[in-house]
């Protein structure tokens, strides 16, 4: 998995899927208790692109300390782990493809008469794209 940067999220070259967006996964802060993207945003300058909920709050805190009912109420469902994006960067299989059956799939039918190598998917994707 190698990272590339696009003004525009690039297509794999085989199956036309857009690639995946290179994120960062970032813990919030034992000390704070988020519970939107919003309040998420303020810990960084990096475009906050997806959030992971603790669903059950907790019955004590990261050191072992047990919460009260009322501390457990004010935890309620939180985040404790979000997503950044530079804006510009995409997972990207040898620099053009979603994953490694598409590599694979181009190289082998580079093999094949009549040695096309431009994906149908793609270059279906690609016409779409610009039409
Ligand atoms: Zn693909």
């Amino acid at each position: 998995m190698n990272r590339v940067k696009s003004a525009t999220q690039p297509l794999c070259h085989w199956c036309g899927k857009p690639l995946r967006k290179w994120t960062h996964d970032h813990d919030v802060p034992k000390e704070l208790t988020i519970r939107t993207k919003a309040e998420a945003q303020k810990l960084t300058n990096q475009t906050v692109v997806s959030l992971k909920y603790w669903e059950t709050p907790p019955e004590q805190d990261y050191d072992g300390l047990r919460f009260t009912p009322e501390e457990k109420l004010a935890k309620g469902r939180h985040v404790y782990r979000y997503a950044t994006w530079d804006g510009e960067s995409y997972r990207a299989v040898c620099g053009f493809f979603c994953s490694n059956n598409c590599a694979m799939d181009l190289g082998n039918a580079a093999t094949q008469p009549p040695h096309n190598v431009v994906g149908k998917a793609y270059n279906d994707a690609l016409r779409k794209r610009r039409a």
